[in-house]
């Protein structure tokens, strides 16, 4: 029993039964390894790279760049890092890459995989600061790019890491319009991310900027769990790295509805760990499809959690 605790508190992500869901760690740069790996992270699921361009009026030389990456990337050597390139705009604003004009809706506006597309060289020192960073290493380097919204989008991301030697291009699934064609973006690059926490401000139509509207930016949304499910059928790897994963309860009701793998801040790993050891992949299911069944999010997570008896 104490191996079987251990293991729980520590092993690689599981249901009860043994589907494999790999548990894995949001993390902003090299900081923020030791505490995946006391958490027993899998890899990295979300590698936020704004922190390294903030509070600077130039950005980062490649060779700072390939330091930074390297650093992370070298910390899993069995493992994966997925990397997110800069999403700049909206909440994450930079100052070397102001938006072009007045924006009224910083969030609707020139943010993420947009911006970069205005500056290109950016994305393309990104890249590049990438590929030089994952040479030579056994980790696996997966690059996504955050914002995107159709098939076009994702096929640009993928023909410019193909130009920078990088090999397993992926998108974030955040906007809406992309969830629902996920399938169109899924012949364009080889894993999804979902990202819970822009998926359901724009979604709900709700600014995850105002604390007043926090009962409507929950992902518990029973309208979410409907964009998560095209997403998760598109037929490639999809994981989650909003919020959403680290919620044991959610957690288990997003691998009911068939995501890969969950990407969270460390401190949320363990629970998440136990909750999925507690229960099998039907019983995931079976709460999935009763908390889509719900009409509003509290009584999709009653529902839910009414499937999942072994909470804590
Ligand atoms: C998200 O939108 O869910 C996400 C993971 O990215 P961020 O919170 O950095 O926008
Ligand atoms: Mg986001």
């Amino acid at each position: 029993a104490r191996t079987a605790a251990l293991e729980e508190s520590t092993g690689p992500g599981a249901t009860k039964d043994g589907h494999a869901v790999p548990l894995l760690a949001n993390v902003g740069g090299p900081k923020d390894v030791e505490a995946a790996l006391a958490n027993g992270a899998e890899g990295v699921g979300l590698y936020r790279t704004e922190f390294l361009f903030l509070d600077r009026s130039t950005p980062p030389t490649e060779d700072e760049q390939v330091e930074a990456y390297r650093t992370v990337l070298e910390a899993f050597p069995k493992g994966r890092v997925v990397v997110r390139t800069l999403d700049a705009g909206a909440d994450k604003p930079l100052a070397f890459l102001p938006p072009p004009g007045e924006e009224p809706n910083p969030a609707l506006g020139e943010r993420g995989l947009r911006m970069m597309r205005r500056h290109p060289d950016v994305l393309t020192a990104q890249l590049g600061a990438l590929a030089r960073a994952a040479a030579g290493l056994s980790t696996t380097l997966q690059v996504m790019a955050p914002m995107v919204t159709d098939a076009a989008e994702a096929a640009f991301f993928a023909a410019a890491c193909r130009d920078a030697g990088i090999a397993h291009p992926g998108v974030m699934i955040e906007v809406p319009a992309a969830a629902l064609r996920a399938r169109d973006l899924a012949s364009e690059v080889g894993f999804f991310s979902l990202g819970t926490n822009d998926l359901t401000q724009y979604a709900c139509a709700a600014d995850r900027q105002v604390g007043g509207l926090a009962a409507l930016q929950d992902p518990w949304q029973p309208a979410i769990l409907d964009l998560v499910a095209p997403a998760a059928a598109a037929g490639i790897p999809c994981g989650v790295c909003g919020e959403a994963a680290g919620d044991p309860a959610l957690a288990c009701v997003l691998v009911g509805l068939g995501v890969t793998s969950l990407s969270m801040s460390a401190p949320s790993l363990p629970l998440v760990r136990a909750a999925l050891a507690r229960h099998t992949l039907d019983e995931c299911r079976r709460a999935a499809a009763a908390a889509r069944a719900a009409r509003t999010a509290s009584d999709a997570r009653d529902a839910a959690r009414a499937h999942l008896p072994e909470l804590e």
